[in-house]
């Protein structure tokens, strides 16, 4: 079944999330139902996208397709980073790094907006609605910056533009710090100015518009000088330009929560008295076996090499399904652990839903001898009814697999006789399938993998494998088993069929 025909399902029970502007668990109630308006923070494109990217995006990819799963008519914006990102030098990090390898600034640009589609792809993401770039909406930064000027929020200084972090405060309820906690005393006695020095009037206050030094490649002439936007100030002009000066929820990993994006709520706020999302959603980090993963480490490993094992860290390569399912396995808001074992363990759980997904394909309800049994019909609904609560409850995925694995029993029962179709009735038949599979494809986004057509194979083998028994050639049996073994695949002899399954 194609992604959007399993739309449009009647609710059960209601959704919440946990909004981190509010630090609780809040009722999902859209601005404009049905439609919701997302907005994530997109990735800088000046290196291969990391792990840790990947992880919040397909977090969000969960979000984004369990409420489309829900009906709800979703505009997805995830922008790319072409500029204004600085480094810990000061410098911009495309800027930088074109200089290094004496390209043009947009062929980085390309060139890891490529990786970053590419690898998104492989894992099965549904690529946004909109994915604005910053350099795209150039136009648009400097009317907002004008506006925060005129605004009174904002000041020009040696033809660089900053937000005057201490007036907002002050004129808005003291609401610098609504989202990440922080308090403004503390924040002035730790900040250290490292950018813009002396032109600001305080070392909280942030670039708007930076002027470019004589050396600087990527640069735009403004009223203000010859230069270039500030990092924060795009999300604020992107998500208002989309989605509107309030939309539903805006997401990006836990270390985006501030500076960003509080400098993006006192942006909106500064421009038009209004602070973007009413939910904030906030994805956690990873860590290796139990360290943070970071380069300095040592640690850290692209998507890629855990794809092909190439890194003296893993112990072999993982499917791109496997690690989406391993992904699945924490809630987004947990910290989430690599060790080769947990990653072993995932290979091992995605095929257990792989082969639920691969059955319920086939299955197709059929009358026989068993009669209603009305325990058997309710353990069912309710392991259907328990994925959606999981789902519900903040998008939890982890649990949702745990229900996930409960029908698959069922699923296998079935499929092997051991469970009757009469037992469970047409109605439970369909809305197991149903359920199954909408939770498996849709929300979670998995998919049965294979790189060949993997079945008609097998059943070829299975076919001689039949003749060699009927003609008592166990030596050949063993030979055909022990070839399919080889390729993960299982030969289950039952009594009056063989099956077979991917070995768990
Ligand atoms: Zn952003």
């Amino acid at each position: 079944m194609p992604f959007f025909a399993r739309q449009n399902r009647s609710m059960i029970g209601k959704l919440k999330v946990y909004n981190s502007l509010k630090r609780e668990k809040e009722e999902f109630q859209p601005l404009h139902p049905p439609h919701v308006g997302m907005y994530v923070c997109g990735p800088t494109v000046y290196s291969n996208v990391h792990l840790g990217n990947v992880r919040t995006f397909l977090s969000f990819d969960v979000v984004n397709r369990y409420l489309r799963f829900l009906g709800y008519k979703v505009r997805y914006v995830r922008n790319i980073t072409d500029v204004g990102h600085l480094s810990d030098t000061g410098e911009d990090k495309i800027s930088k790094k074109a200089k290094l390898d004496k390209l043009e600034p947009m062929e980085i640009v390309q060139m890891y907006a490529n990786d970053f589609h590419d690898v998104m792809l492989q894992f099965n993401a549904i690529p946004p609605d909109i994915e604005p770039s910053a350099i795209g909406h150039l136009m648009e930064q400097i009317e907002m910056t004008q506006k925060l000027i005129d605004n009174g929020y904002a000041y020009e200084s040696n033809g660089s533009v900053y937000f005057d972090v201490q007036k907002y405060h002050k004129e808005n309820d003291n609401s610098y710090g609504i989202l990440s906690g922080r308090k403004i005393e503390d924040l002035l006695s730790e900040t250290r100015d490292l950018d813009g020095g002396s032109d600001k009037k305080s070392p909280l206050d942030f670039a708007l518009w930076k002027k470019a030094a004589p050396e600087h490649i990527m640069r735009w002439k403004t009223q203000w000088s010859d230069g270039f936007p500030g990092w924060h100030l795009e999300c604020s002009v992107m998500s208002t330009k989309y989605l509107g000066e309030e939309f539903d929820i805006h997401g990006g990993g836990m270390d985006l929560q501030f500076p960003h994006h509080e400098c993006e709520i006192a942006q909106n706020a500064g421009t038009h008295g209004k602070g973007g999302a009413k939910y904030w959603l906030h994805t956690n980090m990873l860590t290796v076996n139990g360290q943070k993963m970071s380069k300095s480490l040592g640690n850290s490993f692209l998507p890629r090499e855990l794809m092909t094992g190439d890194h003296e860290l893993l112990e072999r390569g993982y499917s791109p399904m496997t690690i989406r399912f391993f992904m699945m396995q924490s809630h987004y808001a947990s910290t989430l652990d690599f060790s080769n074992e947990a990653l072993e363990a995932s290979r091992k759980g995605y095929v257990r839903l792989a082969n639920g997904m691969r059955l319920m394909h086939e299955m197709e309800w059929t009358k026989d001898d068993g009669e209603l049994n009305e325990k058997q019909v309710e353990q069912i609904k309710k392991m259907c009814d328990n994925c959606y609560h999981a789902m519900n409850d903040d998008f939890n995925t982890a649990l949702t697999i745990g229900h996930l694995f409960n029908l698959v029993k069922k699923i296998n029962s079935l499929h092997t006789g051991q469970l009757k179709y009469g037992e469970i009735g047409e109605e439970t038949f369909k809305r197991m399938k149903e359920t199954f599979l909408g939770f498996t494809e849709d929300v979670l986004g998995l998919k049965v993998e294979s790189d060949v057509d993997y079945k008609a194979l097998i059943d070829t083998i299975l076919g001689e494998y039949k003749d060699a028994k009927f003609n008592r050639d166990f030596e050949r049996v063993d030979k055909l088993r022990a070839e399919l073994k080889a390729e993960g695949i299982v030969v289950k002899d039952m009594k009056e069929k063989i099956e077979w399954a991917f070995e768990e």
